[in-house]
């Protein structure tokens, strides 16, 4: 599915996603880019650093709306642009997993982390660190928990999405993802010691209005896979893991 290499991702970023954008290149009848061809699938970015300014700022649209609105001299043109980003990034340019010490020193790392702006990196929920993969590490045993039974979790917590939602009625959000605020600080409000932990997390960090939101939708759906009814202070505890803020928090200890 990957892009390949990081030459690959930028040819495609001049080509595709950002020519809603307009600008003297943009031709003139509008065309959907790769964010609505991947509508109601994966979008999947390679090296996301490599990717210009206005490439990545095109992204946030889609991401918040599910939309893609293209503006021309005459004329609007929206189209739909529902879907899961996946992106993947080494930690520098020079590439080498986590632990790698870049011979260009840790400013290397700084600048090319810094590519991705703050507005952008808010809207993308789970953020994981990845160890490099050892060739010890391939002669271990298989894990315990195979695709096709995480393929199951997954299935089931949807499932009790589209209960939960079924009695919304029209336009009513199909999962915790599609759900609107308001909603969500119905169905996804923690119990106390989450509500607490969530305080303390925002003063400590700065989670913006929209984190909050896209923080208990995550809460929320890791609930629906341990099939608890109420979200509590663990759910809360491991959507906050997964944010930028709690990373940085991370590097900086
Ligand atoms: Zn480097």
């Amino acid at each position: 599915m990957g892009m390949g290499g990081r030459g690959q991702g930028r040819a495609r970023s001049e080509s595709g996603l950002n020519r809603s954008q307009g600008g003297a290149a943009a031709p003139l009848t509008p065309k959907p880019g790769e964010a609505s061809l991947a509508h109601l699938g994966v979008l999947f970015l390679d090296e996301l650093p490599e990717f210009t300014p206005q490439v990545l700022d095109s992204l946030r649209q889609p991401l918040e709306t599910g939309e893609v609105v293209i503006a021309r001299a005459n004329h609007r043109v929206t189209y739909p642009a529902r879907m899961q980003l996946i992106a993947a990034m080494n930690p520098c340019r020079c590439g080498g997993g986590p632990g790698h010490a870049c011979k260009r020193g840790p400013r290397c790392a700084d600048d090319y982390q810094a590519r991705i702006s703050g507005p952008l990196l808010d809207r993308i929920d789970l953020q994981i660190e990845v160890p490099a993969v050892s060739a010890a590490d391939l002669v271990l045993p298989a894990p315990a928990e195979g695709s096709a039974e995480a393929a199951a979790r997954v299935a089931a917590a949807r499932q009790i999405q589209r209960n939960r939602y079924g009695t919304y009625g029209q336009g009513a959000p199909r999962t915790n993802a599609e759900a609107s605020g308001q909603i969500l600080e119905a169905v996804a409000m923690p119990d106390e010691a989450g509500v607490e932990l969530m305080r303390s997390a925002a003063t400590a960090t700065s989670l913006s209005a929209r984190g909050f939101h896209r923080t208990l939708k995550v809460a929320r759906t890791l609930a629906d896979l341990d099939g608890a009814e109420r979200v509590g202070r663990a759910h809360i505890a491991e959507a906050l893991s997964y944010r930028r803020e709690m990373l940085k928090q991370r590097h900086a200890a």
